[in-house]
């Protein structure tokens, strides 16, 4: 099966000029892989597709898949990948609002003991 392009895509161009066979087109402002002249890079110098080999998103060029359950596994994986990704962004939310709620409580404490004092 031919590598396509997915909404991952950022039109950076790289893989237009990285194909050896010269698969991937631009049509109306959309990157896209003819199925009938991407050889996957078999036969050519390049031991890895050049276009996935190059692109600088995760799946900006992913291979079709073969059948329903590798389309449902590559789904799947990139889903995970995704959610992989974000426990960065969830473990600074935690981390922030932990910091933020301390300095509450502690403000709180030096308020209480102002008060009493
Ligand atoms: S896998 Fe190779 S031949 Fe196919 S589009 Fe990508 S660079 Fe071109
Ligand atoms: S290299 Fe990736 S991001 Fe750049 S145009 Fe090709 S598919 Fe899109």
């Amino acid at each position: 099966m031919a590598y396509t392009i997915t909404s991952q895509c950022i039109s950076c161009n790289l893989c237009l000029s990285a194909c050896p066979t010269g698969a991937v087109k631009v049509i109306d402002g959309n990157h896209w892989i003819d199925p009938e002249l991407c050889t996957n890079c078999v036969g050519s110098v390049y031991s890895v597709p050049q276009c996935k080999a190059g692109c600088p998103t995760c799946n900006g060029c992913v291979k079709q898949p073969n059948d329903y359950w590798e389309g449902w596994f590559a789904h799947y994986n990139r889903s995970l990948a995704k959610l992989t990704n974000k426990k960065d962004y969830w473990e600074r939310w935690f981390d922030y609002y932990s910091q933020r709620f301390s300095e509450q409580i502690s403000q709180h404490q030096s308020e209480v003991v102002g008060l009493s004092g």
